[in-house]
């Protein structure tokens, strides 16, 4: 009983066996079959999304063609030669993927492509220059538009320059539908600014400056790392920053006394009146002959106060027919002021004064046509005009 029912149960076997390999073989020979009427193809897919089947033959032509997009943002973003290119790609997430397709599929063609890689979702915004135009304006009547912005879409422009009616100037690229990302590091050589030292020094007036040594500016190479999106800089970061050169700090004397300046109208510090002839050359009122003239002429009335210029120390209070009867004050750092055709003095030799002191009246005394003040200004004993200091 036991072998009989075995040897049945093994026939069982053998026929079902025989039956599933059966079929298995007919249907993966009917599979075959379809095998054979299918097509090799390729998909173009843009962030997971077929957009175009094209014949897989042309798989090489799309390739060029993307590559050669790319390329193109590339050479369009004037990129110095020397700088390093660390990525071309786009911000889109781009595949070509190997497919199978129906012989009766109906392709896409190179050109539904590249009719496709030459959209904008927006126009690019250009504007033409008319007359009255100023940048600075055009940046104030538009958002999104400045003085900065101007000159990234429009590198060869200068903002300094006068612009001319007619020209076109780019406020805002195209935005193409397929976006291409450069990221690139570039050095460049740069000026470090160099320092002012400031000295305080007593024995110059707040209006002067004595250079004692020039600054100089140093040098330092900055690593920038760029990210240019379809063509113009979108980021532009300093990573790393090396000095070559120190540079070298300027150190400049600053005055620090005070003097009288003038302080508008018919106020010239020193005294009130009206300017009847200035410094530098002139015809002289009595003599007629062209001669230098070594201050300025300033007319008021007899007994008008006169003011020292700035502290100091009387060194001449004095007399003669030329000047008439004179002041000279000795303000230290090799400035000296005088003041000539008094009609009286205020202050002694050897005296001490502060700014603004009053030190004498005006007066028509010496070689002299009327009542006025001369007031001269000697640095290391020659003339210089009073302009600059008062
Ligand atoms: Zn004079």
């Amino acid at each position: 009983m036991r072998m009989r029912l075995k040897r049945k149960f093994k026939n069982t076997i053998y026929i079902a066996s025989t039956l599933v390999f059966g079929w298995v073989i007919t249907v993966s020979g009917i599979s075959a079959m379809k095998h054979l009427n299918k097509l090799d193809a390729v998909e173009f897919r843009v962030e997971g999304e077929t957009r175009f089947t094209l014949p897989a033959d042309q798989a090489d032509e799309v390739d060029l063609i993307l590559k050669k997009y790319k390329l193109n943002y590339l050479s369009k973003s004037s990129i110095a030669p020397e700088a390093k290119i660390l990525k071309v790609d786009f911000q889109q997430k781009i595949e070509i993927i190997p497919v199978k397709v129906d012989d009766e599929f109906t392709f896409n063609s190179i050109d539904d492509l590249t009719a496709d890689l030459s959209r904008n979702e927006v126009e690019a915004d250009w504007y033409t220059i008319v007359s009255g135009d100023n940048l600075w304006q055009i940046a104030m009547d538009r958002t999104d538009v400045t003085l900065t912005t101007i000159q990234d879409y429009n590198p060869l422009l200068d903002l300094n320059a006068i612009i001319y009616p007619g020209k076109e100037i780019l406020l805002k690229p195209a935005d193409p539908v397929y976006d291409v990302e450069v990221h690139l590091e570039n050095i460049a050589l740069e000026p470090v600014e160099f320092d002012t030292i400031r000295i305080k020094d007593e024995s110059l007036l707040t209006s002067q400056r004595v250079i004692l040594k020039e600054g100089i500016e140093g040098e330092k190479k900055v690593v920038y790392d760029i990210t240019i999106v379809n063509g113009y800089p979108t980021e532009v970061l300093a990573i790393q920053e090396t000095v070559l050169k120190q540079p070298v700090s300027a150190e400049v004397k600053v005055g620090t006394k005070r003097t009288v300046g003038r302080s508008g109208g018919n106020n010239y510090g020193v005294v009130s009146g009206r300017l009847s002839s200035n410094y530098g050359y002139r015809t002289h009122p009595i003599s007629g002959r062209r001669i230098f003239h070594n201050g300025i002429d300033l007319a008021a009335p007899t007994g008008t106060a006169v003011y020292a210029y700035a502290d100091g120390k009387v060194t001449s209070v004095s007399q003669d027919n030329t000047l008439g009867k004179y002041i000279t004050i000795d303000h230290g750092g090799g400035l000296k002021t005088r003041y000539l055709h008094l009609s009286a003095y205020k202050v002694s030799v050897g005296d001490k004064v502060t700014a603004g002191q009053r030190i004498g009246s005006v007066g028509n005394t010496g070689y002299s046509t009327g009542s006025h003040l001369h007031f001269e200004v000697l640095k290391n004993g020659s003339y210089v005009s009073p302009w600059n200091y008062i």
